[in-house]
């Protein structure tokens, strides 16, 4: 898509917004007497208002990521990413998205606030991408298509050959959210922006970081998309404290404690697959499993029980019976272990029909 198809999909009132501008944004400096913002001049550490550019963050960011500053959008939580997609694209009443069903639920959420409509496609049986439905189901007012890879509550990544289908198929924005990809086998879309002008990519400090109390998620795209959601922003949407941890904590390298966690998921698996109550398990390139079992709801009370927490996604399109499963520490996975063999007991010896 070129530029000028790009700029036509953005609403009009945000392509002649004045943005706010902060006190400071005309001073480059970082020592001086500031007198210009009106904070209290006595130091509290936190008197100050945070960088609204967010710099230093997204220059470490820019490292580890392989991505220039000016194509990363950082936000309290990806969630924040979703929400402003939708006011950069989308006319309220007018406008409408389309995404894949099931998937995250802060697509339909944002959407519902904005007033947007949306056009909820089913994956195929065996939760693959519906390329041709998804793109059958835009229409000339569809801004955006949300898909999700590794996919939530499936589990799955779809093949980097189906999204880029959809990607070169739609004449819109297509939103990929990538919150589990630092599990998964799959390479990220980040390093092929330049092939894609209309793609929103999502990822997120909140899952393989360990940073989900500090909300950061990240956003990137072109240039020019990335401008557009600083400009509707809140400028200081990041607090000074967030800022400054998640830059600390940059420094933790995670690949130990994801490897644990994707070595503890395929031992579960497995385990799961023995279980004669257990009637699928779905293969899984995340942090996650989704398991289909004899009854979902019946389960989900007995390990509840136990107090393991997991999550019920049986009302779910195509996830009927299903539970969610996080994987844990391996303590805690022992646990979850252990309380559902003593429901196959139960179950093999036939005591949930009496
Ligand atoms: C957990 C999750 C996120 C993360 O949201 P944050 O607001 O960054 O915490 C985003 N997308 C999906 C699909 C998720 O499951």
């Amino acid at each position: 898509m070129t530029n000028k198809e790009i700029e036509n999909l953005v609403r009009p009132n945000i392509r002649v917004l004045l943005p706010y501008s902060t006190a400071r944004d005309e001073y480059k400096g970082d020592i001086g007497v500031f007198l210009d913002a009106n904070e209290s001049p006595y130091d509290t550490g936190y008197n100050r208002y945070p960088d609204p550019h967010q710099k230093a963050l997204k220059a470490r960011l820019s490292e580890i990521k392989g991505i220039v500053p000016e194509r990363i959008f950082v936000g309290n939580g990806s969630d924040e990413a979703i929400d402003l997609v939708f006011r950069v694209f989308c006319n309220p009443g007018v406008d409408n998205v389309v995404a894949i069903d099931p998937s995250y639920g802060m697509y339909r959420v944002c959407a519902d606030i904005n007033d947007i409509e949306v056009r909820e496609v089913p994956l195929n049986e065996d939760f693959s991408l519906p390329v041709e439905r998804l793109l059958s189901a835009a229409d000339k007012n569809t801004k955006l298509i949300f898909i999700c890879s590794p996919n939530n509550p499936t589990g799955n990544s779809f093949p980097a050959s189906d999204i880029e289908r959809l990607i070169r198929g739609f004449k819109g924005i297509v939103v990929l959210d990538e919150a589990y990809n630092d599990f998964s086998e799959e390479a990220s879309f980040r390093a092929r922006l330049d092939e894609f002008p209309n793609l929103v990519i999502l990822q997120t400090l909140s899952k393989a970081y360990g940073m989900a109390a500090l909300r950061l998620g990240l956003a990137y795209s072109s240039e020019y998309v990335i401008r557009l959601m600083s400009m509707v922003k809140y400028p200081y949407n990041i607090n000074g404290s967030t800022q400054k941890i998640v830059l600390e904590m940059l420094d933790n390298d995670i690949s130990q404690r994801v490897k644990t966690i994707v070595s503890e998921r395929k031992a579960i698996l497995q385990l799961l697959e023995g279980y004669s109550f257990v009637k699928k398990v779905y293969p899984s390139d995340s942090n996650f499993i989704l398991v289909k079992v004899d009854d979902a709801d019946r389960l989900y009370g007995f390990l509840l029980n136990d107090g393991i927490i997991v999550r019920n996604r049986t009302k779910a399109t195509l996830c009927n019976n299903c539970l969610r499963i996080t994987v844990g520490l391996p303590e805690e996975n022992k646990k979850l272990i252990k309380s559902l063999s003593e429901y196959e007991s139960k179950y093999e010896k036939g005591d949930f029909c009496r």
